[in-house]
């Protein structure tokens, strides 16, 4: 394997970083996971945008253009011939002595970039569905923002794994979901509309979220974007997931509550068809 570290392509088993890189001392960085698809890079477009608002918001620096990013980021996959897999793609403030303060002007962005083949869970996950566990949510004000800093969501989804559940689904001080520890949450509701919370500082704008709305939306499916509880999520008709590995992914339990009967439901179903559908239609001549 091979990887992307400053400016060189290196094997993988000697791809490191300074141990005074700020991403490791502080958590000082952003980062985005794309997926590969039959070879493509899936709404790299998305992604190149999520990952410079989120440089923006953090005042680090692009590291370069849009463009570069996206040739590494090929190569990467070229160079590990991925067919279906993720490119992770980091960047911290940089190196510098340790000190909270930003480094001084013109300390350079560190970037990193790997590339893993497999995309998302086995087939007979989502043809089953999952469990998630609700967790409360603990992390910062700031969930917009794509930073490394993941340590509540570590935790939230091993406590979920510990007790058997897919993801944690993660629910803010006022009983809300905000979203899982890595994927955005949706329910049906009893009158048949796809609910998912609406964006702002409490979630992640995820890429899928945003390309499964469009494609509900454009067949005609209604969508309302506000927030709901986890006993509405746990009475709901469906619950499903969205995330750039696991596309669309139906639950049929939320903790001790079985979601409909038990199974994947018919709206989760077709979406999900409807995103391999899109997914497939990318990967033409
Ligand atoms: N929410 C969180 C907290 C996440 O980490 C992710 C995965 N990056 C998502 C939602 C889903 O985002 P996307 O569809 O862009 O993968």
């Amino acid at each position: 394997r091979i990887a992307y570290v400053n400016g060189q392509y290196v094997p993988h088993g000697q791809a490191m970083v300074h141990v005074e890189d700020r991403g490791y001392q502080f958590s000082d960085g952003v980062y985005e996971v794309m997926a590969i698809y039959k070879g493509r890079p899936v709404d790299a477009e998305g992604h190149w945008m999520r990952l410079e608002r989120s440089l923006a918001e953090l005042e680090i620096d692009a590291p370069m253009s849009r463009a570069a990013l996206d040739f590494i980021a090929r190569q990467v996959v070229f160079r590990n011939r991925i067919t279906n897999g993720t490119v992770y793609v980091q960047v911290t403030r940089g190196v510098a002595p340790r000190n909270h303060l930003f480094p001084p002007d013109g300390t350079p962005p560190a970037l990193v970039m790997t590339a893993r083949a497999g995309l998302g869970p086995r087939p007979e996950v989502a043809e089953r569905g999952v469990s998630v566990v609700s967790q409360p949510d603990i992390r910062w004000g700031r969930r917009d923002i794509k930073s490394v800093s993941l340590l509540p969501n570590v935790l939230a989804k091993e406590k979920a794994h510990e007790l058997g559940g897919f993801e944690a689904l993660l629910v803010d001080a006022n009983g809300l979901v905000s979203e899982c520890s890595s994927a955005n949450a949706w329910i049906v509701s009893a009158a048949g509309a796809l609910v998912t919370r609406p964006l702002g500082q409490d979630i992640l704008p995820g890429i899928t979220r945003h390309r499964l709305r469009d494609l509900a939306v454009e067949r005609g499916y209604p969508v309302e974007e506000r927030s709901f509880t986890l006993d509405e999520a746990k009475t709901a008709r469906e619950v499903f997931l969205t995330s750039t590995s696991s596309f669309c992914m139906p639950v049929v339990r939320v903790d001790d509550a079985v979601i409909g009967d038990g199974r994947p439901g018919p709206l989760a179903k077709a979406l999900r068809a409807c995103y391999i559908e899109y997914l497939d239609s990318l990967s033409g001549p």
